[in-house]
């Protein structure tokens, strides 16, 4: 090995195969999350069969590259029955067996969630796909505790592992990684949720904060941060330098023992035009976002999350 490092396997936990490479046909037209949910649905017009695939071998050809041995990815699903992608994904996943392993998850409007019917039919389809995971976009725009509360049933009915897109956004009210904590306890889903983004926490009042994250421990919900997409997006405006960085709150996370994983999310699509399939450079990023600059307990974190000084908007 003449020195060289030896690892195991890399885990990408967080991916989008069916928007990666996408950002040259459809930029986004403005700043921030909801620019990039417009374009990212622009586009879907091209998201035929060999499209999809074609960008997703990609996707998991570069990720392979760079160690990566399980990847999940979530897909947008709009319908009570499952879009192309999800069709395309299931022969991916028997195609590349034993190089990366494919993970699927729906990211869904949660408004979908609030008809009990249309959520028992997708979780269906989702317990029926090999890899499969139940998902949703929790979003202080569109939040409804009953339709949270109908998605996390169906994953305790189904037995399913749940990871939602909670709190992607830098309004001090949202409160979808409160809410699926409190819902998760009740239901005795410990282990098998987890929080991706959750960018909210790292501008809520301090108490607020880490009272949930109390709830998430106690809950056994891990979080997912993912830095390179959320210090794109997250407090971007046009024609000022964005001064609050969305990653949540790691190190506070890290104390309570929580799982914290990094994930490369976007790559070269309207949430984030540059990035790539490659957990050590989304690793690198989260030193650089979330470092405190020393290490002080056992998980190598000195116990606070850099926040900004200003964290309301000016
Ligand atoms: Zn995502």
């Amino acid at each position: 090995m003449q020195g060289a490092p030896l690892l195991p396997g890399l885990i990408e936990p967080h991916a989008h195969l069916d928007k990666a490479y996408t950002v040259h046909r459809s930029p986004p037209q403005g700043p921030g999350l909801l620019a990039a949910i417009e374009a990212s649905h622009a586009d879907e017009t091209h998201w035929s069969t060999e499209d999809l695939r074609a960008r997703a071998e990609r996707a998991l050809q570069d990720s392979l590259g760079a160690g990566v041995r399980l990847l999940r990815t979530h897909v947008s699903w709009f319908a009570p029955e499952p879009p192309r992608a999800w069709g395309v994904y299931r022969e991916l996943r028997a195609d590349w067996a034993g190089r990366v392993e494919l993970e699927c998850v729906n990211i869904s409007p949660l408004h979908l969630f609030a008809d009990a019917d249309a959520v028992d039919r997708i979780a269906r389809h989702v317990a029926a796909t090999p890899g499969g995971v139940l998902g949703g976009f929790v979003h202080t725009t569109q939040f409804s505790e009953s339709a949270l509360r109908h998605l996390l049933q169906a994953a305790a009915a189904h037995s399913l592992r749940v990871d939602l897109h909670a709190d992607e956004e830098l309004d001090d009210r949202a409160c979808g990684v409160a809410s699926t904590a409190r819902i998760a306890a009740e239901l005795g889903l410990h282990g098998r949720v987890a929080c991706s983004h959750a960018c909210a926490l790292s501008v809520q009042d301090p108490s607020t904060a880490l009272q949930t994250l109390d709830a998430v421990a106690a809950a056994g919900i891990s979080l997912i941060s993912l830095p390179s997409t959320n210090l794109f997006l997250q407090d971007a405006r046009t024609g000022r330098t964005p001064r609050l960085r969305g990653i949540t709150l790691v190190h506070e996370a890290l104390a309570r023992s929580i799982p914290v994983a990094f994930g490369s999310d976007n790559v070269q699509d309207a949430f984030n035009p540059v990035g790539r399939h490659d957990p050590v450079a989304a690793l690198e990023l989260a030193v650089m976002a979330a470092t405190t600059g020393t290490s002080s307990c056992a998980n190598g974190c000195s116990g606070t999350t850099p926040r900004p000084i200003a964290r309301r908007r000016c």
